[in-house]
């Protein structure tokens, strides 16, 4: 019976391969041996969540202790949301099939802000209370972890359990802890308490909170001894964390169908905007020789046609060149392609390109971030106009004919000229294309510029600065639009709506929970999703929780206040950020961790200098 309407419900669907498991290289394990249960839930859908890197090393990581079992979880998008109501049914992992309720422990990595009502979601139909306080003795732990946790507090009410920084020790530490708690018949209540003594591990039930009448933290006080503040966990060398030698294959088209392999953590780049290049701290390098050995394990286990190099700036990476060298021996004769996403123009070169297309030519992106140096030296981006038209006329010379550009509008010090600006600079990139003589033949260019709303992030420099109202981001893309003079250019821009109720959750404390919860009750999943996200509903959600977004969004912060994250350590020193404002605000730059340290406070937490020199 329950196969009959299993197989009902899979054909009353698009992609039903989305639900069925069973994939290639996915972990079994004999239930009679496993002693604990860790369902690991990407709140968004299987194509998304099968693209990310995180849960294919926390998968792997975790179920290397026999006695583990982790299995996945994905949101099950809205028409099958239908049909486990339809049959009331629950939802379950793609492992064993066993709805969430029946698992130890139940894992969320927080990627975007828009996906905690997703998170909500999943624990309802997973037949989870979906507030911690009213979960019991038999209810599973809910943990989370990722970016986003390191403002874990708009989210307080829902989790018990948040992992601040990398997972991949971290992790398996909780999972042997809850076994052995287990094994002592501990309470939920005493299992919390105990977990919360790991280091990395925040039990946000522990801490009160007081408010001013402002509305702005008064307090935040810890209670029966727990940590204060609460530090972030380190892997200290990336090249000795765990990775896996297969990914599980899917079975349906997923966003990144390839080889994926990080080789660096953090960033020596310090652009103020960038919540990465900051929490992600101290900068670590995978070896070549490693890189070379697990993306060759990766592509001979999956049949993979692509190798994806990722970390925040993989063109700075020591040994970008023989690891380029030793991956080319072997991926042009396997047809494999090599592909580098995150490229800074300023080091882009014409050997670079001949190493990273010698099987497929794919298209470049390149991420100048603001149209004008004065605006560029505020975020710190440290690139010059002339490195951007030298980048593009090494790319325009190689044969490429498209380029596309990420910007942000509603930085800190913006003025309608830096708008215009970015208009200009893509019409220099056309005029530059078509000035010179080795241009592709008989080929027109075209300039792609996305321009993203600019939401501050806690641990960032920015993260006191007041976002531009909506009104002002509309007025601020017209005039853009109004300033694009060649048709080689097209613009394409992101929602205000959602980049502010994106803000709200990003710098939001615990008070947000009743507005998420509301929101949820009123029908919100997939916010980042155009077939999910209500504005309407979100402002109506705020309302009845008696909450100003503004509040949290539009407000510029002074040093002194007491933010919703202080209490969480990520060993970036808060005078550090302050300077780093003011500095901005001056723009003036401040140079790559490789050249000189400017004293973010990392190094006092890891206890060595970052670099040697
Ligand atoms: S301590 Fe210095 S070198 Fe290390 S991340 Fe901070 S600024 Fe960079």
């Amino acid at each position: 019976m329950a196969d009959y309407i299993r197989e009902k419900m899979l054909r009353a669907v698009q992609k039903p391969g989305r639900y069925i498991g069973g994939e290639p290289d996915i972990i079994k394990k004999d239930l009679s041996k496993v002693k604990l249960r860790f369902a690991f839930c990407f709140p968004d859908t299987y194509e998304i969540g099968m693209s990310h890197l995180g849960i294919k090393i926390l998968y792997h990581t975790m179920n290397s202790i026999p006695e583990v079992w982790c299995e996945r979880c994905f949101a099950p998008w809205f028409d099958m949301k239908q049909q486990l109501e339809l049959y009331s049914r629950r939802l379950t992992t793609l492992e064993s099939g066993d709805p969430l309720c029946k698992f130890d422990l139940v894992g969320f990595t927080l990627q975007y802000e828009l996906s905690y009502t997703n998170i909500l979601y999943m624990l309802d139909i997973g037949g989870i209370p979906v507030l911690s306080a009213e979960r019991g003795e038999g209810d599973p732990i809910v943990v989370a972890g990722g970016p986003c946790a390191c403002n874990p507090e708009p989210l307080a009410d829902f989790i018990d359990l948040f992992i601040l920084g990398d997972g991949e020790e971290v992790n398996n530490e909780l999972c042997r802890y809850m076994i052995s708690a287990k094994e002592k018949g501990l309470s939920r209540e005493e299992t919390l308490r105990g977990a919360a003594s790991i280091p990395g591990i925040y039990l946000p039930s522990l801490y009160n909170v007081e408010y001013n009448p402002d509305g702005t933290i008064k307090r935040l006080q810890p209670a029966d001894g727990a940590p204060m503040p609460v530090k972030k966990r380190n892997v200290s060398s990336l090249d000795e964390a765990p990775f896996p030698e297969s990914f599980v294959v899917p079975l349906i088209e997923v966003v990144h169908d390839r080889a994926t392999v990080e080789v660096l953590r953090g960033c020596i780049r310090g652009c103020r905007f960038c919540q990465a290049g900051f929490i992600y701290r101290p900068f670590r390098a995978r070896k070549a020789s490693t890189v070379n050995r697990i993306a060759s394990d990766l592509c001979a286990n999956g049949g993979f046609s692509e190798i994806s190099l990722t970390s925040l700036s993989t063109s700075d990476h020591p040994e970008l060149g023989e690891m380029l060298d030793d991956l080319l021996t072997w991926t042009a004769d396997r047809k494999v392609n090599l592909s580098l996403p995150s490229l800074r123009i300023d080091n882009f070169s014409q050997e670079l390109i001949d190493k990273t297309t010698r099987v497929k030519k794919s298209g470049l992106t390149f991420a100048p971030e603001a149209g004008t140096q004065r605006l560029r030296d505020v975020i710190n981006k440290n690139i010059t106009e002339e490195e951007i038209i030298s980048g593009c006329r090494t790319a325009f010379s190689s044969g490429y004919t498209a380029v596309k550009l990420y910007f942000m509008m509603g930085l800190p010090t913006e003025r309608d000229e830096d708008i215009v600006g970015i208009a200009e600079l893509a019409q220099k990139i056309v005029d530059l294309y078509y000035s010179l003589p080795e241009k592709p033949k008989g080929k027109s260019v075209s300039v792609n510029i996305s321009v993203a709303c600019f939401i501050p992030k806690p641990f960032t420099p920015f993260q006191f600065v007041a976002q531009d109202t909506e009104e002002e981001f509309r007025r601020k893309q017209k005039l853009l639009i109004s300033s694009v003079r060649s048709r080689k250019i097209s613009v394409s821009y992101h929602s205000s709506d959602t980049s502010y109720i994106e803000a709200v959750l990003a710098r939001g404390d615990r008070r947000l929970g009743r507005a998420i919860l509301s929101a949820y009750r009123d029908g919100a999943v997939f916010d980042s999703w155009d077939e999910g996200f209500s504005y309407e509903r979100w402002l109506k959600a705020f309302e009845a929780a008696g909450i100003d977004p503004a509040f949290y969004a539009c407000r510029e912060r002074e040093e002194t206040e007491i933010n919703p994250w202080d209490h969480l350590d990520y060993g970036i020193d808060k005078r550090f950020l302050a300077a780093e404002y003011g500095r901005a605000k001056a723009a003036l730059t401040t140079e790559p961790c490789n050249k000189k340290c400017s004293g973010c406070g990392i190094a006092a937490y890891i206890g060595r200098p970052c670099f040697d020199n």
